[in-house]
């Protein structure tokens, strides 16, 4: 569906030839039409509106203009005319489609005219400029001002022209050379006026569409760019952050830190005897296990800032933003835990049966003198600790003062193994 919207812009913007009805093939009438009726609905009702506002103080006018006239066509004019206008402009407002709109708008303008004539053959033994000056103003209004569908403008133009023309006939007294003359007047001013609404139309829908193919080629390239965005950012074995996405993510959660004096905790994760795994199982049944492993470390991180990366061959870490040391130790544990009842078997020679990870914890309050490299460089120390104690284990680092003395030692191990 997209797709062809898309073929039918390109085919109908590139096109040569003359539209004598501009219009948009099936799928893209659709879109125009949705995306534009609402302001054309409030064009009519601004046009209706100044229709209405200008015309009022020339009423009074045709007192003074037919004196003689019948009674029932001032009555027409005067009390029939406006309650048309007015209901019409009232339905603008209902919910009606635009196209029901437009021919509810153009028939009430219809019957204004109809009025007018009655007016105009019932005072006519003169041939008053207003009659022709109504009658301009309506196809003025309804063809030009109020941007109705090019059909419908001319529609409206060719049948008030009729019903001037026919009424100029039904007016005995006036001179036929006149008779002729406002006719072809009047019928030169319609085709003029249709020739606009042509014109004010195809060039609507020209911009229109130079505005969507915009908007649209926008919208995918913004679509591409954050597709690109995500590929560099994600591991491919994975699927979870890569390097370069943790690092960034580092950066700003650092920095957010720093500002509230909140703590950051870091988790580094490293498969046991890996080296290992692979020479038994070979190189794919090794990336399996990195990928199982990778799944099961994300399924343990539950916080919506927590965040985890694959940052080496089979090493991974987890940042927590706000997590003190106690939650790190609490992670950290889970998450080895949850590894060991995968109950992937590891080979024979590992340090335990089945495939086990070991984590090293640290948490650190930010600060402009506490850098995250430090973090780093405590998580890591505690992850050699928890190898060099006989693998599965979480250790964690602890600084004197827990992060709130960055001049204290860091004290290893702090082993929090529990399994
Ligand atoms: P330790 O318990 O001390 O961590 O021992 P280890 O054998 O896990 O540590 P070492 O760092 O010596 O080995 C890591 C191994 O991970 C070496 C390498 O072949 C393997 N490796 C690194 N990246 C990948 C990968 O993308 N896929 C697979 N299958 N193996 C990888
Ligand atoms: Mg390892
Ligand atoms: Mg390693």
């Amino acid at each position: 569906m997209e797709t062809s919207v898309e073929a039918e812009l390109e085919a109908w913007l590139n096109q040569t030839g003359v539209q004598l009805e501009p219009r948009f093939p099936l799928q893209l009438e659709r879109v125009y039409e949705a995306e534009t009726s609402r302001k054309k609905i409030a064009d009519r009702r601004a046009t209706v509106i100044i229709g209405i506002i200008t015309c009022l103080p020339l009423t009074p006018l045709l007192w003074l203009s037919v004196p003689d006239s019948h009674w029932v066509a001032r009555w027409i004019w005067c009390v029939g005319s406006a309650p048309v206008g007015l209901l019409s402009w009232l339905l603008l407002e209902t919910a009606l489609p635009l196209f029901w709109q437009e021919v509810q708008s153009i028939g009430a303008s219809i019957l204004i005219a109809l009025a007018f004539s009655v007016v105009m053959v019932a005072g006519g033994k003169d041939l008053l400029p207003e009659y022709l000056g109504g009658f301009v103003l309506l196809v003025l209004m309804n063809a030009i001002a109020s941007n109705l569908r090019l059909r419908l403008a001319a529609l409206f133009a060719g049948v008030v022209t009729t019903v001037f023309c026919v009424s100029l006939q039904m007016i005995p007294s006036s001179p036929f050379a006149l008779k002729i003359g406002l006719s072809g007047l009047m019928v030169a001013i319609s085709v003029c006026s249709v020739f606009g609404a042509w014109r004010v139309e195809t060039e609507q829908r020209r911009t229109f569409a130079l505005i969507l193919r915009g908007r649209r080629k926008q919208a995918a390239l913004s679509r591409r760019n954050s597709e690109l965005d995500e590929l560099t950012l994600r591991d491919a074995l994975t699927g979870a952050a890569n390097r370069r996405a943790y690092e960034s993510w580092k950066k700003e959660i650092w920095s957010a830190a720093e500002q509230r004096h909140s703590p950051v905790g870091l988790i580094i994760v490293d498969i046991d005897n890996f080296k290992l795994y692979n020479d038994t199982f070979g190189h794919a049944g090794g990336d399996i296990c990195i990928r199982r492993v990778a799944h099961c470390i994300i399924d343990q991180l539950r916080g919506t800032t927590d965040m985890v990366a694959r940052i080496g061959g089979e090493e991974f870490a987890a940042l927590l933003p706000g997590a003190d040391t106690d939650s790190v130790g609490a992670v950290a544990e889970r998450v080895r835990q949850a590894v060991e009842r995968l109950e992937l078997p590891h080979a024979s020679g590992a340090a335990h049966p089945c495939v086990t990870v070991s984590c090293g914890g640290a948490s650190l309050v930010a600060g402009p003198e506490r850098l995250a490299e430090q973090l780093f460089a405590d998580a890591d120390g505690a992850l050699y600790s928890a190898k060099r104690g006989g693998r599965n284990r979480a250790c964690l680092a602890t600084r004197q003062g827990d992060g709130a003395d960055a001049g204290g030692g860091l004290s290893l191990p702090a082993s929090s193994r529990a399994a």
